[in-house]
């Protein structure tokens, strides 16, 4: 909060939110939520053009932000107690309203005593579980490049040209899930350290490949560079490249030594990093055209896991320009929707 205020206070103009994200490195909706509090609480309005800062002095009101807490807390406990209440559920509601004359109202199924049955069509059940077991969660490429590129030295705007975006990507699944997520959660743990890709995970991602669905066959694998886990990665990628019989033409790079620098979680600033840090170095180039030559056709592009997508979009985009006809994103963890 502070640093988003500062940034503010520190600007002449208004800031619109766009900007703000190259300014401070927070999720949009985080962003979006701590404007509004921050608003509320009378220390920045909305103006023409963004936000800018009242001037008025801000201090963090622990006391007030627990008082609403606990209120939140309250207001779930009420919900769960309407689910299990043997009372009326009307006079249930109309006390939580404190509707002083609150009565039983005779039609709700605690004062009928009738049920409607909770059983579920087996057919219906089946699709939900089909659904759910599904492999794979999609990645939906990005269609546009943030606003607001040109503060950072980049300068890209607007869609992303046809020729240059990525395909619909599959990660194996969501970091958050209670599926595959508890055993990505345990190989992304901060002390984990890098090995070769779990056999459990690689037969999660095989089924993933062999549901994908996609229109053309890929003929080639490219990996992503990565500081933090390169036995990870590179031997993902070698595995998907040996069952699929998929050429293996190596891996994008990183321009220096020191990578893109720490991961930023907002699209602007982790667009700004890794578009001036990810490069294609002519050997893979040549082989991606060779293989072009040959064997025309799609390229996976692997990684171990995504956030914001744009690394993936930029190294799709890269090796689009490279002559690969559609790219196609393979993670095994994504934090996104
Ligand atoms: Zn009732």
């Amino acid at each position: 909060m502070r640093q988003t205020l500062r940034a503010l206070a520190e600007s002449d103009r208004p800031l619109s939110t766009a900007s703000l994200e190259t300014r401070v490195d927070l999720r949009r909706t985080r962003l979006e939520q701590m404007l509004k509090v921050l608003d509320v609480d009378g220390a920045v309005r909305r103006v023409r053009g963004g936000w800018t800062a009242t001037g008025e002095p801000w201090t963090y009101d622990a006391e007030r932000y627990a008082a609403v807490s606990a209120a939140r807390e309250r207001e779930q406990r009420a919900m769960l107690d309407y689910v299990s209440t043997d009372t009326c559920r009307m006079e249930f509601l109309r006390r939580q309203l404190d509707d002083p004359a609150a009565e039983p109202c005779g039609r709700c199924d605690v004062c009928t005593g009738q049920y409607w049955p909770t059983d579920v069509d087996t057919g219906r059940r089946q699709a939900a579980a089909d659904h759910l077991d599904r492999p794979g969660t999609p990645l939906a490429p990005r269609r546009q490049w943030p606003s607001g590129m040109n503060t950072l030295g980049v300068s890209l705007s607007g869609k992303i040209p046809e020729n240059l975006r990525a395909g619909e990507g599959r990660a194996l699944g969501r970091l958050t899930d209670i599926g595959w997520g508890t055993e990505l959660r345990r190989v992304f743990a901060e002390d984990a350290p890098d090995t070769p890709v779990d056999e459990r995970l690689l037969q999660g991602v095989v089924r993933v490949l062999a549901a994908w669905g996609w229109e053309n066959r890929p003929v080639g694998v490219v990996a992503m560079p990565s500081l933090s886990r390169p036995t990870l990665v590179g031997d993902l990628a070698a595995r998907i490249s040996e069952l699929g019989r998929l050429a293996p033409l190596g891996s994008l790079s990183y321009r220096t030594p020191a990578g893109p620098g720490p991961r930023r979680h907002n699209s602007a600033m982790r667009l700004e990093q890794v578009y001036n840090a990810l490069v294609v170095d002519p050997a893979l180039a040549d082989r991606v055209a060779e293989l072009q030559r040959d064997t025309p056709g799609p390229i996976l592009l692997v990684d171990d896991q995504t956030d914001t997508g744009w690394s993936l979009t930029v190294g799709a985009a890269l090796l689009r320009k490279a002559g690969a006809p559609e790219v196609l994103p393979l993670t095994l963890s994504t934090t996104g929707g």
